[in-house]
């Protein structure tokens, strides 16, 4: 069971990631619309987990999880990517993303991954 935090600019994105991972025993302690809002929320909340999406409005997924690590360098990030997003990915990697996960969301990959975390 871990405590979450979901970054993601659409609605039916968290939505579809909370109801998953709720079904499955682990809370989400909060729920933020970019990336700004997700740093803000990582300090107050201290979730032992992020799922950050990539693209958002005003500060996207990428700078929010060089925020993120800047305070907190071992803060646990795991981006959510879309097709196409190879640069991005590589980007996020040299910042210090834990793992990736692709939309859309596999219930099975959702769980493993953030099971492999929580080791
Ligand atoms: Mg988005």
């Amino acid at each position: 069971m871990a405590n979450i935090l979901v970054v993601d600019d659409s609605r039916t994105s968290r939505r579809i990631l909370k109801d998953l991972l709720e079904k499955n025993g682990h809370v989400v302690v909060g729920e933020a619309v970019n990336g700004q809002d997700g740093y803000d929320s990582y300090n107050k909340l201290n979730p032992d987990i992020v799922t950050m999406d990539i693209t958002m409005p005003e500060v996207d997924g990428i700078e929010s999880l060089r925020l993120i690590k800047k305070v907190d360098p071992n803060a646990k990030v795991i981006m959510i990517t879309a097709a196409g997003q190879k640069e991005k990915m590589m980007e996020a990697l040299k910042y210090g993303a834990s793992d990736f996960i692709s939309k859309p969301f596999n219930e099975d990959v959702v769980l493993d991954t953030i099971k492999k975390l929580c080791r």
